[in-house]
């Protein structure tokens, strides 16, 4: 059964604010065993919603909407549901008495322009809206089902769980559920991952699993379905240990867990401490880290050494170090990195120096030159990076401070536990 998620709302198509409905509805749906096919989003008009109504019926065994439905001049649902199936507005006593009863329970007189909001086409039933004015409706369109809700998110939502789950139950439109796993990787780019589970994301494949980016972290979301939940679980776990097994350690988590989170987790479980020395990444480490509440146990502090006389005064990099290879070498990366292990006393310290541009560039060091330093018991080593020249500053930035991350988390994760 494929369904149909209906945005409503000139506001939402001329850019002045976000639909989040349709994003909160589908990922209910899905749960539900419901698979959404389309997301329509509409304006304010009357033949746009009866033509939109129209297809999303033809197309789709479930339609739900949200929108429109309040008692103002732009509202439009009610009239286009009754002109899309052809039949007339009645007034339900029921929504009326419940729309009075509302402005009572708020001590208000009703305006008479809400009476409105009790009219629904002939046939239909109205779902009752027990936090705001606007009445629900739920009919038949053609062979689809359609189901309309207000759009404030929080009315929606309760009349989501309290109406709409129990009639597709009921209906035996909703049947089973769907579990879903997100597996998040960093460390290769999207293409080379995918070429690597191309059998995994093959479409038709059960569990589903799809590829996502963000941020140059790559996730694979399983969605499983089964009759039960536990089913569901199970078939979801099959794949999710395929993908552990296949990608190893450029696995640094699930659901919301990314680098940061990971290195302070691998850092935690063998007890050892980090401390970081930034120079291009202008302390995101340090703010990357402790976004993550309990940071504090292993995370001891971190030194944003901008200038070369920082590095010196801060850090303990040598002057003639810097004079004799520049502020973005692999030498000061080194000596950061060094200097901040010792100042901190921590197991392990990461540096960063490089050119995040857009200017500062040139033949030899070009934007996006970064190196990392990493200094640990067994000494320290350097990597350099190569994230321009074209990238904007603030992706070279975020890209080295997670590649710095991750190269701890690396380097500890391969140390006994
Ligand atoms: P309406 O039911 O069309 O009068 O919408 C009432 C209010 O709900 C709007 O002013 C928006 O603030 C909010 N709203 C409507 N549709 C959406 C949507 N798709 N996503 C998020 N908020 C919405
Ligand atoms: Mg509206």
């Amino acid at each position: 059964m494929r369904a149909e998620v209906i945005a409503i709302g000139t506001e939402l198509t001329s850019g002045q604010s976000l639909d989040t409905n349709s994003r909160w509805i589908s990922a209910e749906l899905a749960g539900l065993g419901l698979t959404t096919a389309f997301h329509t989003t509409l304006g304010d008009v009357l033949d746009d919603h009866v033509a939109a109504f129209q297809t999303a019926a033809a197309r789709a065994g479930f339609v739900i909407t949200s929108g429109g439905l309040g008692p103002t001049q732009d509202d439009l649902v009610r009239e286009a549901l009754a002109l899309a199936a052809a039949v007339p507005l009645i007034e339900s006593a029921e929504c009326l008495e419940a729309i009075q009863a509302l402005f009572v329970r708020r001590s208000r007189p009703m305006p008479e322009r809400n009476r409105v909001q009790a009219l629904i086409p002939e046939g239909a039933e109205p779902l009752p809206n027990r936090t705001g004015t606007a009445p629900g409706i739920w009919m038949k369109l053609g062979s689809s089902t359609i189901a309309c809700l207000p759009g404030v998110p929080s009315e929606m939502k309760i009349m989501f769980h309290e109406q709409v789950v129990p009639r597709l139950r009921a209906l035996g439109l909703a049947s089973g559920t769907t579990f879903i796993r997100k597996i998040n990787l960093f460390g290769k780019g999207e293409s080379e991952i995918e070429a690597q589970a191309l059998d995994l994301t093959a479409r038709g494949r059960e569990p589903e699993v799809g590829i996502t980016a963000s941020e140059a972290t790559i996730s694979f979301r399983i969605a499983a379905r089964g009759e039960t939940p536990a089913e569901a679980e199970k078939a979801a776990g099959e794949t999710a240990r395929i993908i552990l097994d296949r990608f190893g350690d450029l696995v640094i988590g699930e659901g919301d867990v990314d680098v940061p989170q990971s290195v302070l987790v691998a850092l935690q479980s063998r007890n050892k401490t980090i401390a970081t020395a930034e120079s291009c990444t202008g302390g995101l480490m340090s703010a990357m880290l402790t976004s993550i509440p309990g940071s504090s146990r292993s995370f001891l502090g971190g030194v944003v050494s901008y200038s070369n006389e920082a590095k010196t005064a801060f850090l303990g990099v040598p002057r003639d170090l810097i004079a004799q290879h520049g502020a973005v070498s692999p030498e000061v990366a080194a000596a950061m990195a060094q200097g901040a292990r010792e100042h901190f006393g921590v197991d392990i310290a990461v540096s960063t120096t490089g050119i995040a541009g857009p200017d500062g560039g040139s033949e030899t060091k070009p934007v996006g030159l970064v190196y990392l330093g990493l200094a640990d018991a067994s000494g320290v080593k350097t990597r350099k990076l190569e994230l321009g020249p074209d990238s904007p500053r603030d992706v070279i930035q975020r890209r080295a401070a997670k590649q710095a991350l991750n190269w701890a988390r690396l380097i500890v994760s391969g140390e006994p536990g």
